[in-house]
C-alpha cells in the first residue's frame, strides 16, 4: 500500500500540472496513469514509416495563451506560427478560402436577437425552418460539428454566438517544435525530479472513500491511499457504466458529479495523418497550402506549413454517435483516400499508389478519451459549477471540460484547471482544511 498525500487519475495535460504545481510546494503526489504514455489527448508518434513526429491528437496553440507560451518559455521548448493559404474545394473546383454562406446575414440578425439560450436544433427550427434556408443549415450543422465537434441538438446556441459573432482578430496559431510531447515530457520529468510518482499503465477501477481519506484501486488490484484525489479523466470515460473499460466506482457513489458531467457536452473526433512520397498538391498551384476544406466525408485537411514536408492531416469531428466515428480504421483510411481523390478530381489508385505512411487515430473509439473534448451545453456553467466544487474536500475535479472561457476543450484549458485545482489543495492544507 502507497500512503500519499494526493493522488491524481490521469497523466494528461490536467494532471501533469497538477501534479507538477503540488510537487514544486514539497507535496507528496502519485499519479495514476491508464495508459502506457503520459500526455493522454496530446499525444506526439514517432513510427511506423513516418519521417517526422506526428501530432495524433492536439496540434496547435491556438494564440497568446499565457499558461502554455509561459510553461514552454521555462522549458525552452520552442514553437513556431503556423501559416500558409487557406482554400477551399466546391463543386469539382479548388479556389482561395472565402467565408460566404447564403443567408448569413439574416442567419446573424436573428442570432444577435435571442434572448434566452437554447440549442443550435431550436433556433435553426424556429428561425429557418424554410426550404430556402436548407443550405444554411445544413452548412451551420457542419460549422459546429466540424470545429466544435458539437451535436446541434445540445450545443449551446450563446456559446456559438460568443464565438461566431465575436469581432477579435484571428489570432495568430502556434505549433510546438518536436510536438506537445515535449511539454508533457518536461511537465513529467519536473515531477519526478520533485519526488512525485508516475505509474502507467494503471487503470483506476474503484475509489473508496471518506472525507480526508481515499484508497485507489486499479485493474491489477494495486491500492494506493491518500487524503486527497484529483480526478482528470475526459467527460466521455467520468460518465462511463461500471462495466466499461476505463469506468471507475465510487463508493459512496458522487451522483450529483456524475450528472453534471453527463450534462456537459463532449463530441468525437478522428485525425487522420497521411505522410506521401511528394506534395502532389504543390504540383496543382497549392504551394503554399495550409488548410483545405471541402464538402466531403473527410472534409478538412491541413499541411504542416511553414515546415516543409509531405505530411497531410484530415480532420472528421462530430457527434460520437454518427455512423461514420463507428468504423474501424481500415475504412475510415479508405474515406480520407476517396475525400481526397474527389478533391484533387484523381484516381484514388493515385493517391493511394503516394503514401509512405498512414496512421488513423480514432479518439471516439479509445476507451481512456471515448470522444474529443467539450463544448457547452445550456446546462454547462451549473454542471461546471457541481464540479469545480470539491466533494467533501476530499474528491477534486480538473481537465479541459472545466474550463471556464473561450478556451474550453483545449490544451490551455487542462492546465489552466489543473493548476487551479494544485492551488486549492495547497492554500486548504495551509490552512488545515481537510
Ligand atoms: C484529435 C484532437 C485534436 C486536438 N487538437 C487540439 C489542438 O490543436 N490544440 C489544443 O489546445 N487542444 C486540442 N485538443 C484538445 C486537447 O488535446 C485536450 O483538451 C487536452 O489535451 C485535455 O487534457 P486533459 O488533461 O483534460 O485530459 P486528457 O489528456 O484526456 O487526460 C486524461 C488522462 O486520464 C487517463 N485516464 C482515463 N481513464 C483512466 C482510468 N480509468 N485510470 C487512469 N487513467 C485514466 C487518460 O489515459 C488520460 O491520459 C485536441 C484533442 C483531440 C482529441
Amino acid at each position: 500500500m502507497n500512503q500519499v498525500n494526493t493522488i491524481i487519475i490521469g497523466a494528461g495535460a490536467a494532471g501533469l500540472i497538477t501534479a507538477y504545481e503540488l510537487t514544486k510546494a514539497g507535496k507528496k503526489v502519485t499519479i495514476l496513469e491508464a495508459r502506457n504514455r503520459t500526455g493522454g489527448r496530446c499525444h506526439t508518434f514517432s513510427g511506423d514509416d513516418f519521417t517526422i513526429p506526428i501530432e495524433l491528437g492536439a496540434e496547435f496553440v491556438h494564440g497568446e495563451l499565457p499558461l502554455t507560451l509561459k510553461l514552454l518559455k521555462e522549458a525552452n521548448i520552442k514553437y513556431e506560427a503556423v501559416c500558409g493559404d487557406n482554400f477551399q474545394s466546391k463543386n469539382g473546383k479548388i479556389k482561395p478560402s472565402e467565408f460566404f454562406m447564403e443567408h448569413w446575414d439574416e442567419f446573424e440578425k436573428a442570432l444577435n436577437e435571442v434572448q434566452e439560450d437554447q440549442t443550435l436544433e431550436q433556433f435553426l427550427q424556429q428561425n429557418f425552418q424554410e426550404e430556402k434556408f436548407a443550405g444554411l443549415r445544413k452548412s451551420i450543422i457542419q460549422f459546429a460539428a466540424g470545429y466544435d465537434t458539437a451535436d446541434p441538438k445540445r450545443v449551446s446556441l450563446f456559446s456559438l454566438r460568443d464565438e461566431w459573432l465575436s469581432d477579435h482578430e484571428e489570432e495568430t496559431q502556434y505549433r510546438i517544435s518536436g510536438g506537445y510531447i515535449q511539454l508533457m515530457d518536461f511537465l513529467a520529468d519536473q515531477i519526478k525530479k520533485s519526488g512525485g510518482e508516475i505509474f502507467l499503465s494503471s487503470i483506476v477501477k474503484q475509489v473508496n472513500w471518506q472525507v480526508g481519506s481515499l484508497e485507489v484501486i486499479t485493474a491489477d488490484n494495486a491500492s494506493f491511499t491518500g487524503k486527497k484525489l484529483v480526478l482528470t479523466v475526459p467527460l466521455g470515460v467520468l460518465t462511463l457504466t461500471e462495466n466499461e473499460a476505463g469506468a471507475i466506482t465510487f463508493n459512496p457513489n458522487i451522483p450529483q458529479q456524475i450528472k453534471a458531467a453527463a450534462e456537459m457536452g463532449f463530441g468525437g473526433i478522428i485525425k487522420i495523418l497521411i505522410e506521401f512520397i511528394e506534395p502532389f498538391w504543390e504540383q496543382r498551384g497549392l504551394n503554399n497550402l495550409q488548410f483545405l476544406f471541402s464538402e466531403e466525408k473527410i472534409p478538412t485537411w491541413w499541411t504542416q506549413n511553414p515546415q516543409k514536408n509531405n505530411v497531410l492531416t484530415g480532420w472528421l469531428g462530430g457527434n460520437p454517435q454518427d455512423e461514420i466515428q463507428k468504423l474501424n480504421d481500415g475504412k475510415i483510411l479508405k474515406e480520407a483516400i476517396h475525400s481526397l481523390a474527389h478533391i484533387f478530381k484523381a484516381d484514388a489508385s493515385f493517391i493511394e499508389q503516394k503514401i509512405v505512411s498512414a496512421k488513423v487515430y480514432n479518439w471516439t473509439a479509445d476507451p481512456f478519451t471515448r470522444g474529443s473534448y467539450s463544448y457547452a451545453t445550456i446546462q454547462t456553467p451549473s454542471a461546471r459549477k457541481t464540479l469545480k466544487t470539491p466533494v467533501a474536500q476530499t474528491i477534486y475535479f480538473a481537465g479541459e471540460a472545466l474550463f471556464e472561457g473561450e478556451q474550453l476543450g483545449t490544451v490551455e484549458a487542462a492546465l489552466v484547471t489543473g493548476a487551479a485545482v494544485a492551488k486549492e489543495i495547497i492554500d486548504a492544507q495551509e490552512y488545515k482544511i481537510y
